[in-house]
């Protein structure tokens, strides 16, 4: 897939409302997006299946929703403080801002094509601050999260207790995190205001080469499941260059963008650290007590930090597709039916002769199930291509044969293929589909 089909996608998005630019009406505001009627949906489609995959599917993974705002000694235990920076340069000739990890400085620059016209490399801090209270004073200082992980390590003993977990368990969260990156782009993949969806596995001390396996193995298959081609996936290993200093492995979960292959989610095994430091900045005990070794340690973590907007912006691209029926061009976005924002269209084959009366039932008992959409406007052709466009999988058609005999078609969005079925089978398709 060319680049050229991220522009198709952000045109198409804006069109059908996927999503649009934040602000828009006053010039837009750099890397920030908001989520429109169908993208919202996406959305809270990637969520639910994530959350069920967690917090359902394993009785030992309890979620939890954290405060943005955090003390601000939290930031100083997890190292962010001093050490969530990025090395930044600048093009003395054109002004451009780069991320001197990520581009080649022996090259020309990018954007103007000087060559030996950047500054040295300096470190910023990507942690976004503001003050508490009326006062801006460095006393007032709190930052927005740059990630909600924080949030579960700190509540630890407070899940743990709770809701009676030992050891292995995790806590689930899904929530927005905000990074003053230097250089975001690429549509939705990089922005300054992103969700994430983040799970963190206490273990024992030891254990944690076999969690890695596990955990990398049910992550790449969640996307698989929910309809990521597999060709498309990939791990990438961190080498020791790339590891943080506090991590003994770590993956990430890569996919083909339109731009490349880049991190879509890190499996990462992050010892002891997080806990063993909040244990000495707050100065309250993070042990466990391990009942059956009759030993006191700090829970080892493995983490699995997925991006909310980057796996969106993945399953649109996964699912965006052109191809030739019945002798048109269509432009067909073939979501997994769990990521389909509409589940199914009903379509009255013509608004007369009691046919919309008939379809506006089937539509409202649909409704109260699943997220269906009611059309009857225009020829049914260029119905059906609407929902192709939106990624409907299935429209039920209401003709006068309906009248007769109670059967609807039902058109499959991939295959433009038609079948009957009887109106009270309907509803136990849909279940069997969607699940
Ligand atoms: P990168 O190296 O690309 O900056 P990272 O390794 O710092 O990313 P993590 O801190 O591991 O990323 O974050 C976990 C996940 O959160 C990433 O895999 C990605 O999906 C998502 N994420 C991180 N930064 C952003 C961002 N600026 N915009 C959107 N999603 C992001």
């Amino acid at each position: 897939m060319a680049q050229d089909t991220m522009e198709k996608l952000v045109s198409l998005s804006k069109r059908r409302g996927f999503v649009f630019q934040s602000s828009e009406i006053y010039g837009g505001l750099n890397s920030c997006w908001d989520y429109g009627p169908l993208g919202v949906e996406l959305k809270r489609n990637v969520k639910d299946a994530w959350w069920k995959a967690m917090t359902q599917k394993h009785d030992n993974i309890e979620g939890i929703d954290a405060s943005i705002l955090m003390h601000p000694t939290v930031w100083k235990a997890s190292g962010h403080v001093d050490g969530f920076t990025d090395p930044m340069v600048d093009c003395k000739q054109c002004k451009s801002r780069f991320r001197s990890d990520k581009i080649d400085l022996t090259k020309p620059c990018p954007t103007c094509g000087t060559r030996d016209s950047y500054t040295e490399p300096r470190m910023f801090n990507l942690m976004f601050k503001t003050f508490m209270g009326p006062v801006e004073e460095d006393t007032n200082i709190v930052y927005l999260r740059p990630e909600t992980a924080q949030g579960i390590y700190v509540n630890f003993h407070n899940v743990r207790e709770s809701a009676r977990q030992k050891l292995p368990f995790g806590i689930a969260q899904i929530g927005k995190a905000f990074r003053n990156e230097i250089t975001p782009g690429n549509f939705i993949f990089r922005t300054r205001e992103f969700e994430q969806m983040e799970m963190q596995f206490f273990i024992k001390p030891g254990t944690e080469d076999g969690w890695m396996n596990t955990w990398r193995e049910e992550r790449f298959n969640w996307y698989l499941e929910n309809g990521i081609k597999k060709d498309k996936l990939r791990f990438h290993q961190h080498g020791p260059t790339e590891l943080a200093h506090y991590a003994s492995d770590a993956y990430d979960i890569e996919y083909e963008f339109p731009f490349g292959w880049q991190e879509l989610e890190g499996i990462h095994s992050r010892t002891d650290f997080d806990l063993k430091n909040h244990q000495q900045y707050s100065g309250k005990n993070l042990q466990y007590y391990d009942q059956e070794a009759n030993e006191k340690y700090i829970p080892f973590i493995v983490e699995t930090s997925a991006g909310c907007d980057r796996s969106v912006l993945t399953f649109m691209v996964d699912a965006y597709d052109e191809d030739e029926l019945g002798g048109e061009t269509r432009v067909v976005m073939r979501f997994h039916p769990k990521m389909a924002p509409i589940k199914a269209a009903v379509l009255p084959l013509v608004k007369k002769d009691g046919l919309s009366e008939l379809a506006d039932n089937l539509f409202r008992d649909l409704q109260k199930n699943w997220k269906v959409f009611y059309d009857e406007s225009g020829a049914i052709g260029r119905r059906y291509r609407r929902q192709d466009e939106a990624g409907t999988p299935f429209c039920f058609t209401v003709d006068y044969q309906t009248k007769e005999d109670n059967t609807v078609t039902v058109r499959y969005r991939d295959s433009g293929e038609q079948e009957r079925i009887s109106l009270d089978k309907v509803k136990a398709f849909l279940a069997e589909k969607i699940g």
